[in-house]
């Protein structure tokens, strides 16, 4: 513990952000049965600080200096029961230790701590997923050192925690730069100190780390993985846990990847890519800057994992390399973002894993569905921003539900079930699924089995009106102009029936609705028979031309937005309600009761449209007098 100078009048106390300690907590406390994980962390984290200076290094070589080879050192001291863990990467200065071990500033963490729910099973399957990083030492060690300097500086600084509530931070000394983590072992984790034990784990997580870990067992020292690239090894070399680690290395997530895209492109440009689909939705999928995360090398070193050009925003779920051979080494962010190679680089990803997915889709429809449930939404972004070929891909990709059962449908399997007479496919769009299959406006498609695509993601209101249609068929709301259906014949009557339905119901109905038009004529833009209802008595739609009223309340909500399109109520001449009225309103012409009667129509379809109704009070004394009435 003295062996380095400490002077106490400069060792400061600080302590960890309230969401660290909450996971200090949960990790400390909670029986996580893989103690042995937080090796795999400490050295996942040392190759990335030398990956970053292997970078830096490249345009300022005197940050190497004399210490060329980079490499991780593992040791353990068994009379101290230490392990000490050593990298000659980056290091770290003061207030990098106190922002990188002392808070969680990685985007999503805020919102994963919000999931924890306190039951620490369910808590730790969480962790497992997310990964705790750095803090899993804690696990194994009742107290946490962190000797670092980073490269180009001259002080060092020594971080020493017991991981309970709070750090302190001392300047210390250190030959060379880089960083050494030593774990003070709790009682009962010896096996940690025996060279073979940790030679397995090395083997089990960190094998594909491209930077040799020594390991040093008395005098001698061994290699302990093999120490290339993953990506650059043959295929047939590779089993699926080395892609499994190394999935869990570059994504910093722990869930299964659901597929491993593993390719080499030789021709005019020369790279390799593994790229993974997770198994689960990362953290951040939602995140406004929709970044990808695909790191870029060049010949095997890494340049940054923020370049935006290589995949598409609607691919940003991928994880994982793409090693270029063309690239020049000192490569700036301006180079990237105007570089041909990156533009071809792109094209081929997007290619290889368009392909795969197409692949997938067609063997295996359950697990596309399980990709199509985490993904399906960030994919179809890209309906609205590419055009050409890898729209029209992407159109082949999609799965919708509708209100045929619970299986996905493709547009092709949707257009091969079309009813004779029918030329447009349907949808309807809303937050919910289960909410969206009781609307109103579906019924008289359901009536004629005419299937309707149920769209609920918000991107549906935009890619939709710009497609418009998808093999000569035009896409149309069923909330939005004429129903169009009296083209389709219904399933099981006979055509002859529904004529004589219809000639019945014209009589009084006309009648009705020039009344109600001029009872309500400065709320809606028109009443008309609908043709769409068969329960309801009422529904409102949206005129042809104008905005349709789920992107209505999806603009406003967002406050993009404060006019309101006035909208045309449709009365199902059908309904005893509106049968009573029409007879009533031929018997005895217009009187008082009919404008309550048009409002309270109108404020029905208000309520189950979802829109708020615009009186309250006079909708409750109208309820209330018919009620009355009703009661007499
Ligand atoms: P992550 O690796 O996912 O960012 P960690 O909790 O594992 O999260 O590490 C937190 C941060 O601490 C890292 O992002 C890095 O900036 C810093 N860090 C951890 N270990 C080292 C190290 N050996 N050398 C330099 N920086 C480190
Ligand atoms: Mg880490």
């Amino acid at each position: 513990m003295t062996k380095k100078k400490i002077t106490l009048m400069s060792a400061e106390k600080l302590s960890f952000q309230a969401e660290v300690s909450r996971l200090l907590d949960i990790v400390v406390n909670s029986l996580y049965s893989e103690k042995e994980i937080f090796l795999r962390e400490l050295i996942s984290n040392a190759s990335d600080a030398c990956d970053k200076l292997r970078y830096l290094a490249l345009t300022e070589a005197a940050l190497l200096g004399d210490d060329t080879e980079f490499a991780i050192t593992i040791s353990v001291d068994k009379t101290a029961r230490t392990i000490i863990i050593a990298d000659n990467g980056i290091g770290m200065n003061r207030d990098e230790l106190v922002a990188n071990l002392g808070t969680i500033a990685r985007s999503g963490t805020a919102a994963f701590l919000g999931d924890l729910s306190g039951d620490a099973k369910k808590d730790t399957n969480l962790i497992g997923q997310f990964g705790v990083g750095f803090y899993s030492a804690f696990m194994v060690a009742r107290e946490v050192e962190v000797l670092t300097r980073k490269a180009g500086e001259d002080t060092a600084w020594l971080w020493i925690s017991d991981g309970r509530g709070d750090f302190t931070i001392a300047e210390s000394e250190k030959a060379g730069r880089g960083s050494i983590i030593t774990l003070r072992l709790r009682d009962g984790m010896e096996e940690y100190l025996e060279a073979d034990r940790l030679k397995q784990i090395i083997q089990r997580y960190s094998d594909h780390i491209a930077i040799p870990i020594k390991l040093i067992d008395g005098d001698k020292v061994e290699t302990a993985n093999r120490a290339s690239a993953l990506w650059t090894r043959s295929k047939s070399e590779i089993k699926p846990e080395d892609y499994k680690e190394f999935y869990h290395h570059v994504s910093h997530a722990f869930d299964d990847p659901a597929e491993t895209i593993h390719w080499r492109a030789e021709g005019i440009i020369e790279y390799t890519g593994l790229l993974f689909i997770p198994g689960a939705r990362p953290f951040d999928l939602f995140h406004p800057e929709r970044k990808n995360r695909v790191k870029l090398y060049v010949r095997r070193i890494f340049i940054t994992d923020d370049c935006q050009e290589l995949v598409p925003e609607y691919l940003r779920f991928l994880r994982g390399v793409i090693d270029s051979e063309d690239l020049p080494l000192n490569v700036s962010r301006e180079m990237l973002q105007s570089s041909p190679v990156v533009q071809k680089m792109r094209q081929g990803v997007v290619k290889r894993v368009l392909g795969d997915l197409e692949k997938k889709a067609e063997k295996d429809a359950e697990s596309y569905a399980a990709f199509w449930e985490n993904f399906g939404a960030v994919l179809k972004e890209g309906l609205y921003s590419e055009h050409g070929s890898e729209q029209a891909t992407l159109l082949k990709l999609a799965r919708f539900r509708s209100t045929h059962g619970d299986a996905l449908v493709s547009l092709a399997e949707y257009i091969g079930r079309m009813k004779d007479g029918q030329d447009t496919i349907f949808y309807i769009t809303g937050e919910d699924g289960a909410a969206l299959l009781s609307s109103p406006q579906l019924e008289g498609f359901k009536a004629k089995g005419v299937e309707v695509l149920l769209l609920t993601d918000p991107i549906d209101e935009f890619w939709v009106p710009a497609i418009g249609q998808f093999e000569g068929k035009n896409f149309k709301s069923v909330t939005r102009g004429g129903a169009d259906l009296s083209r389709v014949k219904a399933e099981d009557k006979p055509e002859d029936e529904q004529k004589d339905e219809t000639a019945e119901k014209d009589d009084d109905i006309g009648s009705l609705v020039a009344l109600l038009k001029l009872a309500l004529k400065d709320e809606v833009k028109d009443v008309r028979a609908s043709e769409r209802l068969t329960d309801s008595a009422v529904c409102l739609v949206a005129d042809d031309g104008d905005m349709d009223m789920h992107l209505e309340r999806l603009l406003r909500q967002h406050k993009q937005l404060d006019s309101a399109f006035k909208r045309i109520l449709e009365v199902n001449a059908s309904h005893p309600v509106i049968r009573r009225l029409a007879t009533h309103v031929a018997a005895r012409g217009a009187e008082a009761e009919i404008d309550d009667a048009a409002y309270l129509l109108l404020d029905q379809a208000r309520i189950v449209e979802g829109e708020p109704v615009p009186d309250p009070r006079a909708f409750a004394r109208r309820l209330s007098g018919f009620l009355e009435k009703g009661l007499a």
